[in-house]
């Protein structure tokens, strides 16, 4: 794909032995877009709209794609032109099964070997991101959950965003790195100075919007991504990154 040309796909150590905050959206980025978990997400926002705004589900799902290309997610679209409590939505649209998805042990282990903080950046509620996160096995990793309720529900890609997420956490940028399945959502923390990850998936939301981004890596597996970048630690002799 021509958006990732420049984009590497094993990680160089020596050049993220300076980041302090790892920084990972949640949905089709810590577990695989192949798992099709989101999938149930995405039918349910359409049929939450088709309801609330009474429209057949052609409809509904033509009006989702436009708020998500529009407001950055169809929440969003959904506050702003309709007045609409999120707190309903989100509570609808997550009530979903879980077992797509399973404990990942290489994910696991590998970011139990970063050094320094996790965090997750999220356009989802944190209850969600919690109940994700424990059935992956992972939530013990993460310091905490930045969710579209702490960002003021301005989502990723605003700017807003991640400068609130900068303030909150006091992360610096030229130290931090973002993992992110959306291609879109990229490009305003590499803005701020961040390093960049996609975890590129075959979901028809990656890419779109996002003509003349490139991202410093990309990879379609994320604990294998980050196991390379452990071994390319391990290679320099550690880099004062032991692991
Ligand atoms: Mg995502």
């Amino acid at each position: 794909m021509q958006l990732s040309e420049g984009a590497r796909s094993v990680p160089a150590g020596a050049d993220l032995a300076h980041i302090e905050t790892w920084i990972f959206d949640l949905d089709n980025t810590l577990y695989p877009s192949s798992s099709h978990l989101f999938d149930q997400v995405s039918q349910r926002i359409g049929a939450f709209i088709a309801t609330a705004l009474e429209l057949d589900p052609a409809e509904a799902k033509r009006v989702q794609k436009s708020y998500f290309r529009e407001y950055g997610t169809t929440l969003r679209g959904l506050m702003l032109k309709h007045g609409m409590d999120p707190a309903p939505f989100l509570e609808y649209v997550h009530d979903i099964d879980l077992s797509p998805i399973a404990p990942s042990d290489d994910l696991e282990a590998a970011l139990g070997r970063l050094p320094g903080r996790k965090l997750v950046f999220t356009n989802a509620d944190a209850p969600y991101a919690e109940r994700v996160m424990a059935r992956l096995g992972i939530g013990h990793h993460f310091s905490d959950i930045y969710d579209i309720k702490a960002a003021d529900w301005v989502p990723k890609p605003f700017p807003e965003a991640y400068e609130r997420l900068r303030l909150l956490h006091a992360v610096e940028p030229e130290r931090a790195i973002l993992f992110e399945d959306i291609l879109r959502n990229l490009a305003p923390a590499a803005a701020l100075g961040m390093a960049t990850v996609w975890v590129r998936s075959d979901s028809d939301w990656a890419a779109s919007g996002a003509d003349g981004i490139t991202p410093d890596y990309v990879t379609d597996d994320l604990a294998a991504w980050l196991g390379a970048l452990h071994a390319s630690w391990a290679a320099d002799g550690g880099g004062g990154r032991a692991g």
